[in-house]
């Protein structure tokens, strides 16, 4: 541990090797790019050419085993990989799951599950980009959930509803969470929860049906409803009955990967807010000699170099191969403070025109208030960080 946290390279230049040809890929796809799929109908806004580009330059098999065809690469690389997409016009939501959800399987999936789908996702013609866990009943309660998957015969019998689950009609797999049996009395409610890995090549229309929302995303995210889905034994990823531990191990990977993701769009908002400060003159001379504008500018800029370092933190953690908890709950936090206060000192460096489509600032402040809420909010995010790092009550 001691000796990971030592070689933890600190200054965020590092893996320019993977920054420079990121930022190539992310150029054909300026901030045009994705205004004009905001302009479709909603079920037209996933970013199909982006998300193609993406799978095909082998940056996101950088979690998989290279035995499996992947870059077998520390969650720090990955890492870097996502805040260079986001320190661009660009958004990863459509593509993160590639990356952080293949590592349920490479942790606990059987040796038949991994041979059969590693290699095909590695090389990007699987593709993994679905999650559905969340339900409209339970919310962030994850033992509350209704959707219930049933053993009959050879196989199991799905149904349910899940809401907001994203890119849930252009992936090949998508990772579901039901309930199998009732949780013991006086034990852990979430006991009894397992993971299903759906083929949705099949399932789409046949056990799953999806509406997509209308929502100010630069994705796609759907309420599904699943009907006498049925699913093969070997669906299940690794024991009956504790999906809810490997969704707990999964969403710590995923707070580290997002903490990266508001980190790059800190990037994106502290260089634009920067150069548009330093050109913008009034009274006679730039804005950015005005404390008004430059002051909010640097105190963002120390909040994401701190919540950059407890992201490299986390990271490490990993990498040394320990579970990183409640760090990665902090990661998560500061990030996506830090990107809303720097995102805030963009928009008030940019008066009226913030507001303008063209400057891509009101577009990315979304994306940037999208990550408080989603996946983990922050109030769950602090109650991680009370019980687990504190050792205060649990707050729910
Ligand atoms: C763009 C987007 C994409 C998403 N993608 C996915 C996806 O791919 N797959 C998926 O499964 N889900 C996804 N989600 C769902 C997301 O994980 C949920 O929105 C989140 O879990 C919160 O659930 P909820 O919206 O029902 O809020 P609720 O649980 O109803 O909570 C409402 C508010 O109350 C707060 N709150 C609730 N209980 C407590 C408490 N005990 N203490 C303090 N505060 C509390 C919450 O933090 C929140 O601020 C996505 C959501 C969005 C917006």
């Amino acid at each position: 541990m001691t000796d990971a946290l030592l070689r933890m390279r600190i200054d965020d230049t590092d893996y320019n090797e993977f920054r420079d040809p990121l930022r190539a890929m992310c150029d054909a796809f300026p901030g045009a790019y994705w205004r004009a799929l905001e302009d479709n109908p909603p079920d037209e806004r996933f970013p199909e050419d982006f998300a193609r580009a993406a799978m095909e330059s082998g940056f996101l098999s950088a979690l998989v085993d290279e035995g499996y065809g992947g870059a077998g690469l520390p969650l720090r690389v990955a890492a870097v990989i996502l805040e260079t997409i986001h320190s661009t016009s660009c958004n990863a939501s459509s593509v993160i799951g590639q990356m952080y959800l293949p590592t349920i399987l490479g942790k606990h999936g059987s040796a038949a599950q991994k041979q059969k789908y590693l290699p095909g996702i590695a090389a990007g013609d699987i593709r993994f980009l679905a999650s559905a866990i969340s339900e409209e009943d339970s919310g962030s309660d994850l033992a509350a959930i209704a959707t219930r998957a049933e053993k009959r015969g050879e196989g199991w019998v799905v149904n349910g509803t899940k809401q907001w689950v994203n890119n849930a009609r252009y992936t090949d797999l998508m990772l579901l969470l039901a309930r199998t049996s009732e949780a013991p009395e006086g034990g852990d409610p979430r006991d009894g929860l397992t993971v299903f890995l759906v083929d949705m090549s099949k399932a789409l229309d046949n056990g799953v049906s999806a509406e997509v929302i209308d929502a100010m995303i630069n994705s796609n995210s759907e309420n599904l409803v699943i009907k006498d889905l049925e699913l093969p034994v070997d669906a299940v990823i690794g024991e009956i009955g504790k999906g809810h531990e490997y969704i707990r191990e999964l969403s710590e990977v995923e707070s580290i990967l997002y903490a990266a993701c508001a980190s790059g769009d800190s990037d994106f908002f502290s260089d634009k807010a920067v150069k548009y400060a330093n050109e913008r003159v009034v009274f006679g001379r730039p804005i950015s000699y005005n404390q008004g504008i430059q002051f909010p500018i640097s105190k963002a800029f120390v909040e994401v170099q701190g919540a950059k370092l407890i992201g490299n933190k986390a990271a490490a953690i990993y990498d040394a191969g320990k579970r990183p908890g409640a760090t990665a709950s902090m990661a998560k936090h500061m990030a996506c403070e830090a990107a809303w206060n720097m995102a805030d000192a963009c928009f008030t460096t940019h008066g009226g025109f913030a507001f303008a489509r063209e400057y891509d600032v009101e577009r990315k402040w979304r994306d940037v208030r999208i990550m408080q809420m989603a996946p983990q909010g922050t109030n769950m995010l602090l109650a991680d960080i009370g019980e687990n790092d504190l050792g205060m009550p649990r707050s729910f």
